[in-house]
């Protein structure tokens, strides 16, 4: 509102200015009184209240405009009660000189778009460069010879050059890419630089256009500078415009245009003429090169810098200030040392347990708090030697000398470290745990990188075991991994060429010895890595996905193998093993329905054994598969039962028919603890009506302990071995009929 006054005002003016001469009419120097109060109230009382810099701007250019006007005023005043005054400085005057250096300050002020706040001592360093070069040229062009009666020679070489240096400075400002109200009010200001200009070389030498010049610059001035406040007070200040071209590239481009031309002016307007060199010319070129000396070492000092800063963007996390993944992998480089691998570097990657939780519940600031305080304590936590890293998102790593005990070491005092609750601005205390993986690069590891891409899946094996574990990923697991991925690669072969077999244990009536039923088993033997054993290859059939080709194929050489050999006509019963991944995946049981009708095996002689685990979470979309199953007609087993949860509850709830007592109990029996815990889950089981296997049993006497407790089936290398399919009808020719 009041830039729009101040504005209006000086709109007057400017219009006064440009019909009256001099304004020395009555008319006139009301005028100038009146902008003078106008603007006086703008430097009182303006204010931008969204930006504390577009208020300072706003009052430093009403100051200048009520200080010029003010002395226009005078000046009027002065003519009007003196006609025909010999010129001479006044206090009118004095006031318009203290008019620019406001401006400049205003034009200072203006806010400026992003990024551009440490540009400023560029730009006053590339204006005082063309400053000097335009001041010496046009010194030697228009400023000699100078009248022997006008000021000091000296003080109007100085004027000069500050006038050049404003008006530089402002066309900069202008076309540096401000918003269209900055960039009118900065042209507004050099055309008042341009006037004092003028006004100079008429007091140093009288005569010519000069005087015509500076009413025509300060005329133009006063609207542009009024309409200039006028849009900005309307818009945000110092909004950037849209550029096509960085403001740099374009004042940096200017600038040299500008100082070449000048300077090749001034030498050769230095040369072409008959003026001897004066003082003034000597000190103005001394300025050029003391500005252009001064330039270069600022640009340069700006440039290191500049690679200085980039270097430290790129080896640091912004968040935390602490060294990133780059700055990890070059440490762990330094710390393997030559190519021999000869010093250890040990890797350990953190990861805060549930961090999406806590960010849900603190915000992402207090997430970033969060991250920043655990920052500044994990460094303090590290021995001697090692260094703490920020990898991005609540992920930091440690690296240092030393093999897998100091890792581990590092990383126990790492956990605790977080553990302690932290004091948050915003949140108050929080606390929190992490999982850690640790990988030493020993002399086997050719890459230390490589460390970190294991201590991070040391980390994922943690963080599947629960909160606040560590895990070490040391050679031995380094060899374990290895012989998986063999396992997994000559597995996959197997599987798609019908490789891996079966194997048929056969389930006995305790009390007779006959067999009642088999179970059956996987089996594989590869030509590199020989026989495998099932526990080693399932698992890594279950992380492979190669799991239910396996169990397909197990059951449907279960179900021929049990056909063949006479088994369904005596009723014999087959098992066969499910993983829970069989169980979730689609179709099982229409897989298992369309074996069993292939075979011509009734669904009542297959049972289905799962882990117990199987039955922890009632909502496991597993549970209801069985269900499904139980539906059709086959029956479910709870396979080692015993090693597991062994919560009795869901062998009520859920769709259970066979309990299969592990082998561990049944080894146990001598001792009375495991004899105490099958006693009461045999009276259980008979209980819920659910038949109740002992598995593993290898000796006369766990037999008839297992008989004395009143167990029905048995299951071990005591009545027999697993057979291969082909013996299984001869292994049933020796045993006892049941029925
Ligand atoms: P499991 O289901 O508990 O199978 C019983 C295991 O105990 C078999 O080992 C069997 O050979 C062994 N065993 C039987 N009697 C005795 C004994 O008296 N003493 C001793 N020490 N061991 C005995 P196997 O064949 O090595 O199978 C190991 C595990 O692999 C199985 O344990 C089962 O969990 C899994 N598995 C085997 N075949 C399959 C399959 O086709 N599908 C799935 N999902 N898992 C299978
Ligand atoms: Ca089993
Ligand atoms: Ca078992």
């Amino acid at each position: 509102m009041l830039c729009t006054v101040g504005a209006a005002a000086a709109l007057l003016v400017g219009a006064a200015g440009a019909g009256g001469s001099e304004l020395a009419s009555p008319l006139g120097a009301a005028a100038c009184a009146l902008v003078a109060a106008a603007c006086a109230l703008t430097a009182l009382l303006g204010a931008d209240d969204r930006d504390p810099r577009a208020t300072r701007a706003t009052r430093a250019a009403g100051l200048a405009m009520a200080l010029w006007a003010a002395g226009q005023a005078w000046i009027a005043l002065l003519l009007l009660r003196h006609p025909g005054l010999e010129q001479q400085p006044t206090p009118g005057d004095a006031l318009q000189t203290l008019a620019a250096p406001a401006a400049v300050a205003a034009v200072l002020a203006l806010p400026r778009p992003a990024g551009y706040a440490g540009r400023r001592r560029q730009l006053a360093l590339d204006g005082a460069v063309v400053a000097a070069t335009g001041a010496a040229l046009l010194w030697r062009v228009a400023f000699l010879p100078l009248d022997p009666s006008g000021a000091s020679a000296l003080t109007a070489g100085a004027v000069v050059l500050a006038d050049l240096f404003v008006l530089a400075l402002c066309l900069q400002l202008a076309v540096a890419g401000l918003d269209r109200g900055a960039a009118l009010v900065a042209v507004g200001v050099a055309l008042f630089a341009t006037a004092d200009l003028a006004n100079t070389h008429e007091l140093v030498r009288p005569g010519g256009t000069w005087p015509w010049l500076a009413s025509a610059a300060a005329c133009a001035a006063w609207p542009l500078v009024a309409a200039g406040f006028a849009a900005a007070g309307s818009r945000r200040f110092g909004a950037p415009r849209l550029e096509a071209v960085s403001p740099d590239v374009r004042t940096g481009a200017v600038t040299t245009v500008l100082v070449v031309v000048q300077v090749a002016g001034a030498l050769v307007t230095s040369a072409a003429s008959e003026q001897p060199v004066d003082a003034v010319t000597g000190a103005l070129f001394a300025v050029v090169v003391a500005s252009l000396v001064t330039r270069e070492l600022v640009h340069r000092r700006q440039r290191s810098r500049l690679v200085d800063d980039l270097r430290e963007q790129a080896l640091h996390d912004p968040l935390t200030g602490l060294p990133n993944r780059h700055a990890l992998s070059q440490r762990l480089l330094a710390l393997a040392g030559d190519e021999t691998g000869q010093r250890a570097a040990t890797a350990v990657v953190l990861d805060v347990d549930g961090f999406r939780e806590v960010n849900a519940r603190l915000g992402h600031a207090g997430g970033d708090d969060l991250l920043r305080a655990l920052a500044r304590r994990l460094p303090a936590a590290l021995p001697p030697g090692w260094s703490a890293h920020h990898l991005g998102g609540d992920a930091f790593a440690a690296a240092g000398p030393g093999g897998p005990a100091a890792g581990a070491a590092v990383a126990a005092a790492w956990l605790e470290a977080v553990a302690e609750p932290v004091d948050l601005p915003l949140a108050g205390a929080v606390a929190v745990t992490a999982c850690a993986g640790v990988s030493c690069a020993g002399a086997s590891l050719a890459d230390p990188l490589v460390a970190v891409a294991e201590a991070t899946g040391a980390l994922r094996e943690a963080q599947a075991s629960g909160r606040g574990r560590v895990q070490l990923h040391d050679d031995a697991a380094r060899e374990r991994g290895a012989r998986r991925q063999r396992v997994r690669e000559r597995l996959a072969l197997a599987v798609a060429g019908g490789g891996v077999g079966s194997a048929l244990q056969p389930v006995v009536d305790v009390a007779t010895g006959a067999t009642t039923g088999f179970e059956v088993l996987a089996r594989w033997r590869d030509e590199e890595l020989g026989e495998v054993r099932p526990d080693e290859f399932i698992a890594v059939a279950e992380e492979s996905g190669l799991v239910c080709a396996v169990g397909a194929s197990v059951l449907r050489a279960g179900l021929s193998a049990l056909r063949d050999a006479g088994g369904v006509e005596r009723g014999l019963r087959l098992a066969v093993n499910a993983s829970p991944l069989e169980l979730r995946a689609p179709g099982y049981v229409d897989g298992v329905l369309s074996a069993l009708l292939d075979a011509g095996v009734p669904a009542r002689l297959l049972t289905v054994e799962v882990t117990e685990g199987v039955f922890m979470t009632a909502d496991d979309p597993a549970v209801g598969v069985l269900a499904e199953l139980g539906g059709a007609g086959v029956r479910v087993a709870v396979d080692d039962f015993g090693t597991g949860y062994s919560s009795l509850s869901y062998l009520e709830r859920l769709p259970v028919h066979v309990v299969k007592i592990d082998r561990s109990l049944v080894s146990g029996l001598g001792r009375p603890r495991p004899r105490a815990v099958l006693e009461a889950v045999v009276a259980l089981c008979r209980a819920l009506d659910l038949e109740v296997v002992a598995e593993g049993v290898e000796t006369a006497e766990q037999a008839d302990v297992v008989r004395g407790l009143g167990v029905q089936r048995g299951q071990g290398w005591y009545w027999s071995r697993p057979l291969a399919p082909e013996l299984v009808a001869e292994h049933l020719a020796g045993s006892t009929r049941v029925s």
